[in-house]
């Protein structure tokens, strides 16, 4: 059996090594495919793997018919929207996330952006802090658990929403369940968003919603770019001066939203949330693990297209 791992932002070395030891210790071959800078060479790495490890990578239709032998794809993280799932069910292929693995590194992101944000972005003027002010986990999964569990410690009064996690468990993680987006946003003085991008979440954060929050509110985004209505965000921010937006994953709008709004907005040049060397190993890991248990036992607890 032949494992790949094809990243064009490549994995820390000692992840890969991680990695190597786990499908080696199989009995299991590694090939290594980064920095690819055509779509080609991974068309070509794919034709006699079985397995797949992949970051942001693109999984399309035609990647999955150039891969005569595989059998899985593991995204090593947690979003997995760059798989065609349909086109891998099709194909038999499993494709699997590793959920957690790096929702600490995720966490501690956002916090820090939440700081960088109501600090000013630290241009020597006065700025306000964490405690004591209401913060809003828009969705309470891996990352948005971690981010109350770090925000209990810096004494934030803690709200959240989720259309699927149960009440019980936003309660173990000291957050107060609210029962719509509306009650979120019009609580709370910081939003800190972790939905998915889904048919139902794509393009939901806009106007009419962060509109809600309440004078000075921040918007922290370290979830994905194409849950935001841009165009209604940047209309929204020209009318509330108070507003600030900071976000993970720069908008196809960056330009007009840097020109606009450059003391209220801040992108990180490249999605920087999983990029530590912990999130790395863990992840890596996880996914070469996930690969050989699959592989040998049939093992698909993190199976995502069903
Ligand atoms: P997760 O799957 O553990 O949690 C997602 C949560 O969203 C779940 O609790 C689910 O019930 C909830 N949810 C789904 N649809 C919803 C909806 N319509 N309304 C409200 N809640 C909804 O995922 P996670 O690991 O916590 O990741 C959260 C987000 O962060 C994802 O978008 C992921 O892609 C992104 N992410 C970004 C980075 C980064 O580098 N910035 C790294 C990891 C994850």
């Amino acid at each position: 059996m032949k494992v790949l791992i094809a990243t064009d932002k490549p994995f820390a070395k000692v992840a890969v090594e991680g990695i190597r030891t786990v499908v080696e210790g199989a009995g299991f071959e590694l090939a290594l495919l980064e920095k690819y800078t055509e779509k080609k060479q991974l068309l070509e790495a794919v034709a006699q793997v079985d397995a797949v490890i992949i970051r942001s990578d693109i999984i399309d239709a035609e990647v999955l018919e150039a891969a005569k032998s595989l059998k899985i794809v593991v995204r090593a993280g947690a979003g997995f929207d760059n798989v065609d799932l349909e086109a891998a069910t099709k194909k038999g292929v499993c494709v699997m996330n590793t959920p957690g693995q790096n929702a600490n590194a995720v966490a501690e992101l956002a916090i820090g952006m939440m700081i960088y944000a109501i600090r000013n972005q630290y241009n020597g003027t006065s700025g306000t802090e964490l405690k004591g002010k209401k913060l809003g986990i828009h969705a309470c999964g891996n990352v948005g658990q971690n981010v109350a569990r770090i925000a209990t410690g810096f004494g934030m009064d803690i709200y959240g929403y989720d259309a699927y996690c149960s009440k019980e468990v936003m309660e173990k993680f000291n957050i107060k369940p609210l029962s719509s987006v509306a009650e979120l946003y019009s609580t709370c003085d910081i939003v800190s968003l972790h939905i998915p991008a889904t048919a139902e979440t794509k393009n939901s954060i806009n106007a009419a919603v962060v509109g809600l929050m309440p004078k000075g509110g921040v918007l922290v985004n370290t979830a994905r770019k194409e849950v935001i209505d841009e165009v209604s965000l940047i209309s929204l921010m020209e009318e509330r001066p108070d507003l600030r937006y900071v976000t993970d994953i720069m908008p196809a709008a960056h330009a007009t939203f840097l020109a606009k709004f450059p003391d209220r907005y801040f992108s990180t040049p490249k999605k920087m949330g999983a990029q530590t060397a912990e999130a790395n190993i863990n992840a890596g890991i996880a996914a070469a693990r996930q690969i050989v248990d699959f592989l040998v036992n049939g093992n698909e607890t993190f199976r995502v297209n069903k």
